[in-house]
């Protein structure tokens, strides 16, 4: 059939060979008739071996599949069994659909990923099927990224974060493994019994094969990591790190603002004979110059900041420590540990 191709696309069936397309007058449908590939055909639905023909099983079967524009589809095809070494009697595997599933796998994810974007109604009403069919297709889809693998296990260094969406009215605690950057696990909530399900998922066992935690600095998160990983050093991530570093120089420029609006008023006192009096303004627009990593400043920017090294040595010299912070992040690594070092002997120069 020369447009086979074309349907299999749009019914979004791979492996199957297209026999003929028809439109079902009954069901007001479209009803793709398919046979899967000669290398998928005989295999155990559950485990997908192959394995010898059983019987005829109840015969011809429909799925449905995604919709052509405003138009229902079916994927027809028979539906034999095998006989499973392992499983016994079963229906054969389709390359199509999952085992038991009355959709085909892409009508499945589709619904799967609109019911993580879209109210219910809009899914039940756009994919034309009942809420509790959304909740079906959820759990085999969900039940198939759990089998690729316990993303729980394996764990040993973890960052704990909280993520506020609804414009900060809800919160998510998310776990990210810091060794494969991936999202392990997320539950909604910011409290110790949310935090204390993470652990009890994850059960003692990995809970002591935990060695690193990160995490901003909230105690409900401490002490849960305290009592369910109890020899885990917890750290700071260096996204807080970095961010009070931030708020702290932002602090020592409000300072010497400040000063130098007083030095403005009481002209040829104290502070005043170091800060002239037009640079209020100046340290009041030095912000951005300050809190822009180096190499993103403008020729401008970096004007003032030498001209804030020249004014300013304190602020200055809290400048040099953010960003001396700042690298140990982004180099990382034993220079990352050595820069560290050095940063740590730093203040105390002061
Ligand atoms: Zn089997």
């Amino acid at each position: 059939m020369r447009n086979a191709r074309v349907w299999r696309a749009l019914v979004g069936v791979d492996e199957a060979v297209v026999e003929k397309v028809e439109f079902d007058e009954g069901s007001r449908a479209v009803v793709g008739h398919v046979r899967p590939v000669r290398a998928a055909r005989g295999r155990c639905g559950v485990c997908q071996r192959r394995c010898g023909r059983y019987d005829a099983g109840e015969g011809r079967r429909r799925w449905r599949a995604l919709d052509l524009g405003s138009v229902q589809s079916f994927i027809e095809a028979d539906a034999p069994r095998v006989s499973c070494p392992e499983h016994g009697v079963v229906v054969a595997h389709v390359p199509w659909a999952r085992h038991g599933a009355g959709h085909t796998i892409a009508f499945d994810e589709t619904v799967a990923w609109l019911a993580t974007q879209c109210s219910k109604t809009a899914v039940t009403a756009l994919m034309r099927i009942a809420w509790r069919t959304v909740g079906a297709i959820v759990a085999r889809v969900w039940a198939d990224v759990d089998a690729l693998g316990d993303r729980l296990d394996g764990l040993s260094r973890i960052g704990i974060d909280e993520i506020s969406y609804k414009r900060g009215r809800n919160y998510l605690i998310v776990v990210v493994d810091h060794d494969t950057g991936r999202l392990v696990w997320a539950a909604p909530g910011r409290d110790r019994a949310t935090m204390r399900g993470f652990f009890d998922q994850l059960g003692p066992e990995r809970s002591a094969a935990i060695t690193h935690v990160s995490a901003d600095q909230a105690d409900w998160i401490a002490e849960v990591v305290a009592e369910r990983c109890p020899h885990a050093v917890q750290c700071a991530d260096a996204f807080h790190i970095v961010k009070w570093a931030t708020d702290a120089l932002d602090e020592v420029r409000r300072q010497a603002w400040n000063d130098a609006r007083r030095a403005g008023q009481t002209k040829g006192k104290g502070y005043g004979n170091r800060v002239a009096t037009g640079d209020a303004r100046r340290f009041k627009y030095a912000r951005y110059a300050l809190w822009k990593n180096p190499e993103n400043l403008t020729d401008r920017q970096r004007d003032k900041l030498a001209w804030i090294a020249k004014t300013d040595p304190r602020l200055h010299r809290a400048y040099l420590l953010k960003e001396g912070l700042r690298y140990v992040f982004a180099v990382k690594g034993e220079a990352g540990k050595q820069a560290l070092d050095r940063w740590l002997s730093e203040p105390s120069r002061v």
